[in-house]
């Protein structure tokens, strides 16, 4: 029943696998860790992609309040991920997909199904060897469809954690099968104590022992740290944790974190990595152009502020990648943006004008739920009403189609069905196709489709093409009964889903920029090709002089 592959020679051509896990504390960065390894590796040439396993049971983070979560990532096929992927795709530039994140619901419900169709063939199904079979399956499948030099495995959580132990204990039995194709990074915390004044090892060498009690010995330590780690210090969690002076890596507090993957190479983690699996470890990665885009972000040559105007906005993950969309177009254009969070459900006609003053633009955020659209409504009006740039995302876009419904086109106490079953003008309401999918216990339109933009628009000057892809997350749509109405109006349909006859994007004429869209962009915007509309939006803010 237990099947063991003993040690094989290790072969060039394999896979190698790199576990990166956590100790002493949540929060310490491990997505950015893996996400610049990935980096340094794709800049070296090699072939990579990143997963990430979570411990939770819920099967998957889109049901999860961002409360709880932060921003609900999503893949281009459609699976609603944790934010760490965001991550990786934007400083590696790999796409992402529902294979790259796996949750323990996942891994039971998949078992469980396998059980009550009898293919357990009576077994006693138990964590070890079924569950632990089910992760290791899952962590192979990446490179089971398409090969690559490097398959980086996040494990969430802290090791130590009741939650964790099946994903640890299959890196414990990886470790053994795949020799010296497998890596385990461990990242820890080296705390500074002031009243000592000095840095302590201690929690490290603990969470290191949790592992060994766990069978795993880490092969490389990553000291998330406030100070410099003296030689001494290195020493003593070399000596302590059993690797290598070389393998304890500092990884200092850094302003931004693009700063990371040039700390780590500094730091020669890729060169760790490629040792202990015995890869080449000849040249360097190539880093320019990443060292140009931080020469940047450290350098701009202006600065302004635009306001970002959601409900979550107190949280600084809930709109991950918003944040991180707007540092890439601010790069692009030389500039600091500065991200002023307008909390919508305190947005009123009173207060707005007051509210926006001194604001470049502003960016009106997804979302779900009733709480805080009037204000977003009004933050809406205000900046059609004085050439304020507005750029609305999925809920931003539908706010600008009812704020234009109400105040323009005559149409009192218009609305989304989402939000007033029982509005006069449903502006914005579900489809019959999507209700159909609801029907079928499926819930929202996710992922990438395709949109034509049309040529005579602002639009087709950012893309500088016709047909576009992007990603979705909703389950309302533009209520096409009212399009003539806009379009008379000068609120245009300029990017069309033509084969479901879907309004993807919306721009308003003499308005020197005021744009929403149904998709999500900010999903694709990377380090090394910021989104297009992002670049726009930061530019016209940058332009905007108010009268
Ligand atoms: N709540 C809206 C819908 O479901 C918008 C979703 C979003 O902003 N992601 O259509």
């Amino acid at each position: 029943m237990f099947s063991v592959n003993y040690h094989s020679e290790p072969d060039m051509s394999s896979t190698k696998y790199i576990f990166v896990t956590g100790g002493v504390t949540s929060s310490l960065g491990k997505g950015i860790i893996s996400s610049s390894i990935a980096k340094l590796l794709v800049a070296r040439g090699f072939t990579v992609t990143i997963q990430k396993l979570d411990p939770y049971i819920n099967i998957d983070p889109g049901t999860l309040n961002p409360y709880e979560h932060g921003e609900c990532y999503v893949t281009e096929d459609g699976a609603e991920t944790d934010l760490d992927l965001g991550h990786y795709e934007r400083f590696s530039s790999v796409p992402t997909t529902q294979a790259n994140n796996v949750t323990t619901g996942v891994v039971y419900q998949s078992v469980i199904n396998k059980e009550r169709k009898g293919e357990f063939l009576g077994e006693t199904v138990q964590v070890i060897p079924h569950i632990t079979d089910e992760i290791k399956k899952r962590i192979r499948l990446l490179a089971s469809k398409q090969h690559y030099d490097f398959v980086i495995t996040e494990i969430g959580g802290t090791v130590g954690d009741i939650e964790s132990l099946p994903f640890i204990e299959s890196v414990r039995q990886l470790r053994w099968e795949l020799g010296k194709d497998s890596v385990v990074v461990h990242l820890t915390l080296v705390p500074y104590l002031a009243a000592a004044g000095e840095l302590k090892s201690k929690p490290t060498q603990h969470s290191v022992k949790t592992m060994l009690e766990q069978g795993v010995q880490p092969d490389i330590i990553v000291c998330r740290t406030e100070k410099h780690l003296p030689e001494s210090l290195r020493n003593k969690i070399a000596l302590f944790c059993n690797v290598n002076p070389s393998s304890v890596i500092e990884c200092i507090d850094a302003e931004s974190i693009y700063e990371v993957p040039v700390l780590m190479r500094q730091e020669n983690l890729d060169i760790e990595i490629l040792r202990k699996t015995e890869m080449p470890t000849d040249g360097i990665p190539d880093l320019r152009d990443w060292e140009k885009f931080l020469y940047t972000l450290k350098n701009p040559t202006c600065s302004f502020s635009i306001g970002l105007v959601g409900k979550y906005v107190e949280l600084k993950d809930a709109y991950k990648s918003i944040n991180e969309s707007i540092i890439h177009a601010g790069v692009s254009n030389g500039c600091k943006v500065n991200v002023i969070s307008l909390h919508s459900e305190f947005i009123d006609e009173n207060n707005v004008a007051e509210k926006l003053a001194g604001l470049n633009g502003i960016l009106v955020a997804p979302g779900f739920g009733e709480r805080g659209i009037e204000g977003k409504i009004t933050a809406i009006n205000y900046a059609r009403t004085h050439n304020l740039p507005f750029f609305g995302i999925c809920l931003g876009m539908q706010c600008a189609v009812i704020e234009f419904a109400r105040n323009v086109l005559g149409m009192k106490g218009a609305h989304s069905t989402e939000f007033n079953k029982k509005t006069p003008y449903p502006v914005i309401d579900m489809m019959e196709e999507q209700k159909k999918i609801m029907g079928l216990g499926g819930t929202m339109r996710l992922g990438a489709y395709p949109c034509k933009i049309s040529k005579s628009s602002k639009l087709f000057k950012i893309y500088k093409t016709v047909n576009i892809s992007e990603r979705h997350r909703h389950r309302y749509e533009f209520n096409n009964v009212y399009l003539d109405k806009y379009i008379k109006a000068g609120f245009l349909p300029v990017g069309i889903n033509e084969k479901d006859d879907l309004v993807e994007i919306m721009e308003l004429m003499g308005h020197p920029w005021f744009i929403g869209v149904q998709f999500h962009p900010e999903y694709k915007s990377t380090v090394a090709k910021p989104h297009p509309l992002f670049v726009a939006f930061i530019k016209a803010a940058r332009e905007y002089n108010p009268v």
